[in-house]
């Protein structure tokens, strides 16, 4: 279903769901390490937070007046 013609909530909300998923895939297990890429400091979690702090961050997303 995805298409061109996303509104900016849209794009908004694959953005954080998108982001979640992948931190969940990417948490740190017991040993601090994580179990996709058997590091510590994961840089692809890095990148999620990243993500979802500016998603956050950014009010242009509810300027626009078609997300709600
Ligand atoms: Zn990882």
């Amino acid at each position: 279903m995805t298409g061109p013609f996303l509104s900016l909530a849209q794009i908004h909300n694959r953005l954080v769901l998108t982001a979640r998923q992948v931190l969940r895939q990417h948490r740190p297990g017991t040993d601090g390490r994580c179990p996709v890429c058997r590091t510590a400091g994961c840089p692809v979690a890095d990148a999620a937070r990243d993500i979802i702090r500016t998603v956050s961050q950014v009010r242009l997303w509810r300027v626009t007046g078609q997300d709600r």
